[in-house]
């Protein structure tokens, strides 16, 4: 009896007890400071186009190989709307190989890309690693659609 009375002790001492875990994915720990996404590419809100000019920098920096940029000549500069002569053409980002090391950010000459360091950079789970493949318009539809106050910033050298 005494046992049963102690166990019955043991349960509801633990339902009365605070839970140390979340309902993931509903809620959400916060991002830890150091953490690290992948990499996205940032929209110039001011001139309508990406800061990207597609200038190979990070392609020819990245340590797996796993970007491919092409450029084309900026139809904006032509009529005087940016002081961009080259822009990005084409721009693929295999998630499924970037070992999400920095480097196509650090090398950047135009704040063009950052990791993006948020839940929506990590819950990329899929059956297929193709989809892992971000093209042009995925990879900048991570910076467009993010509000103005949670937007994320171009890396600064610390
Ligand atoms: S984070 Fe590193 S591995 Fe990933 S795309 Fe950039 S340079 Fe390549
Ligand atoms: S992201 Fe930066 S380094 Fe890479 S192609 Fe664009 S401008 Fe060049």
């Amino acid at each position: 009896m005494i046992g049963v009375l102690k166990a019955l002790g043991v349960t509801f001492g633990t339902m009365l007890r605070k839970p140390v875990t979340i309902e993931y994915p509903t809620v959400h720990r916060p991002v830890p400071e150091r953490d690290r996404a992948f990499p996205i590419l940032l929209w110039d809100y001011e001139v309508d186009e990406p800061f990207c000019t597609g200038c190979h920098a990070c392609e020819r920096a990245c340590p797996v190989e796993c970007m491919t940029v092409t450029m084309k000549d900026n139809p904006k500069f032509a009529e005087g709307k940016s002081k961009r002569r080259k822009i990005v053409d084409q721009f693929f980002i295999d998630y499924g190989r970037c070992m999400r090391c920095n480097i196509c950010v650090e090398v950047c000459n135009f704040d063009a890309i950052a990791m993006n360091n948020t839940w929506a950079g990590h819950e990329l789970s899929t059956e297929d690693r193709k989809e892992l493949v971000m093209d042009l318009e995925q990879l900048l539809a991570q910076h467009k659609t993010r509000d103005p106050g949670t937007r994320i910033k171009p890396w600064v050298p610390s």
